[in-house]
């Protein structure tokens, strides 16, 4: 099985043809620890990673000389040592080469919740970003410690949302609406964000009468929040708030997008007025690549493909494909296909490299052409993993991620509210449907 980090590697030697979209992902992640404030190699925008965000220091020597066969050796034998007291999570998009020692496999919200199957785990170390921890922290049982290998894995969508610009916000709208409930009892707005946020954004959902979604509940999320409110304000995605509530026969004229740096978001009050969502100025810079010509580009040489997208993908990118969902659905939809299918395949490259793998009786392919992972999941690397396991079996928990109780209540609450509102729901769209 070819993984993407060999690959990258393949390319930047000569050996394998194709791109990546910076030669600085074929460098070991180290070499970027300690340099801030970047989002690291293969961020395909320039913003900076935000103040305050915790920054990983020198990964030791010892682990940045070691070599694969090394490093496997350590991580085998520490996760051996420590037997159940230590479960590893991997996020669909993590390297292969972190992935292989995970013992649980999936998005965000499945990993949260399988670390509650091990409540006996003295540590939970999270291989995916630093929003996820946080989720795995407010969900775990007080003496879990949970643990991100590197702390520079944040993510760049969710830093684009913080909690002093939606307070302003919040504070822009609540002048402008009053917080009193209309005849039917809806309040003026409903905050929502999607997993992919802070805790300290989560927490301000449950303290405003809000709450959390994930790309396979959001429009579950969007009926619970109106009926209970004139709009919503939702955050930091502008498009899977987007897809979700058009696909819910909201108009896009009525979605206006906040800008946190302008007055009233860069809206007159009459369109926030009218407005059903205020959509948050958020994107993902991977799934933000994907375009309509890579569509027709893929279906120009395949005809009969079938094209499966994330809904953080922009909206004409959704419109355009068979069908769009989360992880979980883009991987169950494959599953499902009985044919040899050709598909092409609109997400984090490290997951359709997996499925392709998975499943070689299809044709599984990106509709990016340019190799360009997750950046910030990319930081880590076996030699994090190895070093916070071996940390544990000497006793000393590296680089914990804890959310205070102040945020991780209101924030629990607003989690809560998620499960109550139908936790099967599903924002996936199929065309035909
Ligand atoms: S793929 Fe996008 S949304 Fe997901 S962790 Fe990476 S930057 Fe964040």
């Amino acid at each position: 099985m070819t993984s993407i980090d060999s690959t990258i590697q393949r390319i930047r030697s000569g050996e394998a043809e194709g791109s990546a979209c910076s030669p600085a992902l074929a460098d070991a992640p180290w070499t970027f620890d300690l340099l801030t404030p970047g989002y690291g190699p293969g961020s395909s925008m320039g913003d900076l990673i935000p103040t305050g965000s915790p920054r990983q220091g020198q990964l030791p020597e010892v682990y940045r000389t070691a070599s694969n066969d090394e490093l496997d050796a350590r991580i085998s034998a520490a996760k051996q040592t420590l037997g159940d007291r230590v479960v590893v999570l991997g996020h669909f998009y993590q390297r292969d080469e972190v992935l292989k020692y995970a013992d649980f496999v999936g998005d965000s919200y499945q990993l949260a919740n399988a670390a509650l199957e091990r409540p006996n785990a003295e540590a939970i170390v999270f291989c995916g970003v630093h929003f996820m921890a946080e989720t795995a922290d407010i969900l775990s049982s007080p003496g879990q410690a949970v643990i991100l290998p590197n702390l520079a894995a944040g993510c760049s969508m969710a830093d684009m949302a913080d909690i002093d610009s939606v307070t302003e916000c919040w504070d822009q709208l609540t002048a402008l609406f009053g917080t009193e409930p209309d005849a039917s009892g809806r309040v003026p707005v409903i905050p929502v964000t999607y997993m992919n946020s802070s805790a300290a954004l989560k927490g301000f959902c449950g303290d405003h009468g809000g709450i959390v979604c994930t790309s396979s509940n959001a429009s579950a999320a969007l009926d619970w929040a109106f009926e209970r409110g004139q709009r919503v304000l939702f955050f930091p995605d502008q498009h899977l708030g987007r897809n979700t509530a058009k696909a819910m026969g909201v108009p896009l004229d009525r979605m206006p997008m906040w800008n946190p740096n302008k007055p009233l978001g860069g809206n007159g009050a009459d369109e926030l007025e009218d407005a059903r969502v205020i959509l948050w100025h958020g994107f993902c810079s991977v799934h933000k690549r994907f375009t309509v010509g890579q569509i027709e580009s893929a279906r120009a040489e395949f005809p009969g493909a079938r094209v499966l997208v994330h809904p953080e993908c922009p909206s004409g990118v959704v419109d355009a494909a068979d069908a769009a969902g989360s992880t979980d659905f883009i991987g169950k939809e494959i599953a499902a296909a009985t044919e040899p299918t050709t598909f092409a395949i609109g997400t984090e490259i490290n997951m359709v490299n997996r499925l392709a793998n998975q499943y070689p009786q299809h044709r599984i392919f990106s509709l990016d052409p340019v190799i360009c992972p997750c950046s910030t999941m990319y930081r880590i690397h076996p030699g994090y993993l190895a070093w916070v396991l071996e940390a544990l079996v000497d006793g000393d928990v590296l680089n914990r991620i804890v959310v205070a109780d102040d945020v991780a209540v209101p924030a629990r609450i607003a989690l809560d509210r998620m499960l109550a509102a139908r936790p099967g729901g599903s924002v996936a769209r199929v065309i035909g449907d």
